[in-house]
């Protein structure tokens, strides 16, 4: 069967019920997420008619590796970015709650974050299960040499006055360790994220606008071999007509209403 909303529509109690029936009888389920889930904790996303991007196309250049490294001006903007950033007060909110709480009752195998803020984390998802497939801000890292530090100490430095701080070991570049576009990912991380996509039988993918590879290809495979696709995404994704459930609402009430389903629990009241 398929389940399938309007934008910006919840999918009805029976839809979810579907839904939570698969996730009860699954034996391994992947969860990619994107900066979707944590809007509501106050980080904006990208793409979304909020999003940092959206509103400012200009700071799209601080995320490019090649900008980053061509232009110390595009590094001061970044650290500025970095100093002042919303995700070091944010908390997680019900969605990232409701990811942990599906852990415990279901057989998720592995949750793949293309999110940096380390919000799953704080949420209580056990870390053995996370893969931060384009990095965190909780480190730093050098572009010249291996070394690798807590991004507090680095931030710390620009707070005292280093514009564009360089690597304290070699003198190169130092950046957030997150993937930039024109980075590759950590093959590892690639790796047993692939690895579990194509293992899973169920594939859900929320708050994440599919259009970022190779994370966006992690579905492709999943259903490939065969694995069942929900999407819970505010706005349409390029996957939307392959999925067998479709939740177009908000991710902090949604995922709640799934757990409850998925555990048999009446809402309170
Ligand atoms: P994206 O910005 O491309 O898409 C986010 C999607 O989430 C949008 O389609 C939007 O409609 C949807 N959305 C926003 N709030 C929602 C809500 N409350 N409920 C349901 N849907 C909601 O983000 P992406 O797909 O993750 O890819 C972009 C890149 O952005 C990733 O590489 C990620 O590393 C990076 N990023 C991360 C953070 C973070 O760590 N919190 C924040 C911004 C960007």
């Amino acid at each position: 069967m398929r389940c399938s909303t309007e934008r910006g529509v919840a999918m009805t109690d029976t839809d979810l019920e579907t839904v939570a029936t698969w996730l009860r009888n699954a034996q391994s389920i992947v969860i990619l997420t994107g900066a979707g889930l944590s809007t509501e904790s106050g980080i904006p996303d990208f793409r979304g008619p909020q999003g940092a991007w959206t509103k400012n196309p200009a700071a799209e250049k601080t995320a490019n590796l090649r900008y980053y490294v061509a232009d110390p001006e595009v590094r001061k903007a970044a650290w500025r970015h970095r100093v002042n950033s919303e995700m070091w007060t944010a908390a997680p909110n019900d969605g990232h709650r409701a990811v942990t709480e599906l852990a415990r009752l279901t057989s998720v195998h592995t949750v793949v974050t293309q999110n940096i803020d380390g919000l799953h984390q704080a949420a209580g998802l056990d870390p053995d299960r996370i893969v931060e497939i384009h990095g965190t801000v909780h480190f730093a890292k050098c572009l010249a040499c291996s070394w690798r530090g807590p991004m507090a100490e680095t931030l710390d430095r620009v707070r005292a006055g280093e514009e564009d701080p360089v690597c304290l070991a070699c003198g190169g570049i130092l950046k957030s360790a997150t993937i930039s576009f024109g980075e590759n990912l950590v093959p590892a991380d690639l790796a047993r994220a692939e690895r579990a996509a194509a293992r899973s039988d169920v594939f859900m993918a929320l708050g994440t606008s599919l259009g970022v590879y190779p994370a966006a290809g992690l579905p492709e495979i999943a259903l490939r071999n065969g694995a069942r696709l929900v999407i819970f995404n505010a706005q349409k994704t390029p996957f939307d007509e392959l999925a067998d459930a479709l939740d177009h609402g908000t991710l902090g009430t949604a995922l709640p209403a799934l757990v409850r389903q998925v555990g048999n629990i009446r809402p309170a009241g």
